[in-house]
């Protein structure tokens, strides 16, 4: 196992160990519940916006590790963003985790998020870190219904 491999490991279990913004906000502009029945995570995220910018972003739930540890991550990277860099990035962060051939060119930098790129050799466990993203994005329309991996 390489010295990066292990940084990354270090930086998932930090993440999942003290999460970041995991908290209720109150009022939001969108909120979003995601479950996956695979492993029985659940995530609620919150957003307040301010006009195209997140403003805040937050999340709270239960998971295993990859799932809190992207939920933390994810809202860490994007307060501040653009909507359209979030969609940009989920893009680019699915793309991490399904595509053999990487992330191609241009976007966004994933940054930390690269650390998820270990996750690929494990399908089973991409649906845990790719719900928040796909509960991301049903909070930016401030969807109702519960949003499910499968
Ligand atoms: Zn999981």
């Amino acid at each position: 196992m390489s010295a990066l491999t292990d940084l990354y490991q270090q930086l998932i279990l930090d993440h999942n160990k003290s999460p970041r913004n995991r908290r209720k906000l109150e009022p939001a502009d969108g909120r979003a519940e995601g479950y996956n029945p695979l492993c029985g995570d659940r995530v609620t995220v919150y957003l307040s916006l301010d006009g195209d910018v997140v403003r805040d972003i937050a999340f709270e739930g239960s998971g295993c590790a990859i799932s809190t540890a992207a939920a933390s991550m994810m809202t860490q990277r994007l307060k501040g963003k653009s909507v359209s860099e979030a969609k940009s990035l989920f893009e680019k962060f699915r793309r991490l985790l399904t595509d053999e051939h990487g992330v191609g060119d241009g976007g966004p930098e994933l940054g930390k998020l690269e650390a998820f790129g270990g996750v690929r050799r494990f399908p089973a466990r991409v649906k845990c870190a790719t719900l928040v993203w796909h509960t991301l994005n049903a909070a930016l329309e401030n969807r109702e219904d519960i949003v499910s991996t499968e």
